[in-house]
């Protein structure tokens, strides 16, 4: 049975997309078979691992509104076993459409039940917002990964998310837990980063990852051109700490 794990953090640029793509290529360099399934209406995970938007004939919008079965919506990715659901900006209509519809909460959770024994791990994609899509994202997970940007006001915000993760354990998803807190985009020059890194021990404590990703050029580059980091610069400091991280997860979950 795959391990669900949704991304999420309301905040926009924290290091949702980029962390599900490379942490998701790194698990699958690891032996693991990974989905990933985007519900950004942006579809940064979508083209930044090499899917063409002319390729795409059916996104996760079917999926939730339309009831198309997921297995219709799969592609193969540009990394070895990876695929993924993709997202097109059809989705962006989607938080108010879904509000009507039955079974409004849980539709992305029935959905997966098809493809669930397929996988080791599903690694969902949230988007900057805590609507019905990050509901759908929780409540069809088992654990949620925060990534937290380093920079002043870190934690902002994170109150929210918090209470929304309570509120889908409470009407959705009992055993919903933290799968862990991760710091992104962190400077090591500057004081910031260090003060950023207490402060999100203090609120997390051992949930926070010892891999801590600092801001490297070449992650940001990689999506332009379809690629995990893995794939496109192996050597590269960003390479090192995705791989560094898959391990942790790994080991977090016995394997
Ligand atoms: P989110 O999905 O939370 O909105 P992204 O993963 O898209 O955030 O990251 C926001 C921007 O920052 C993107 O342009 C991405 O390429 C870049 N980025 C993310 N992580 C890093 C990093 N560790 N170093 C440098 N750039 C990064
Ligand atoms: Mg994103």
């Amino acid at each position: 049975m795959g391990y669900v794990i949704a991304l999420a953090n309301q905040k926009g640029g924290v290091g949702k997309t980029t962390t599900s793509v490379n942490l998701g290529a790194c698990l699958a360099n690891q032996g693991q078979k990974i989905l990933l399934v985007d519900t950004d209406a942006q579809g940064n995970a979508t083209s930044g691992i090499g899917i063409q938007k002319a390729n795409i004939q059916k996104d996760i919008y079917d999926v939730l509104v339309n009831e198309t079965p997921i297995s219709e919506v799969i592609l193969p990715t540009n990394h070895p076993g990876m695929d993924i659901v993709p997202a097109t900006i059809q989705l962006s209509g989607a938080e108010i459409e879904l509000t009507n519809l039955m079974a409004r909460e849980t539709r992305l959770k029935d959905a997966l039940q098809e493809v669930h024994d397929d996988y080791d791990f599903i690694l969902i994609d949230c988007p900057p917002s805590l609507g019905l899509l990050t509901i759908n994202a929780f409540t069809a997970s088992d654990s949620i990964l925060i990534p937290v940007q380093s920079e002043y006001y870190a934690l902002e915000g994170l109150s929210q998310l918090l209470n929304t993760i309570k509120l889908v354990q409470k009407h959705f998803n009992r055993s919903l837990r933290i799968e862990g807190v991760l710091l992104t985009m962190f400077d090591a020059r500057t004081n910031l980063g260090a003060q950023v890194n207490a402060e999100v021990q203090k609120y997390f404590g051992d949930r926070v990852y010892k891999t801590i990703i600092p801001r490297n050029v070449r992650l940001s580059e990689a999506p332009s051109h379809g690629l995990a980091i893995i794939d496109y610069d192996p050597k590269s400091r960003g390479a090192e700490v995705y791989s560094q991280l898959a391990e942790e997860v790994l080991e977090a979950h016995g394997k």
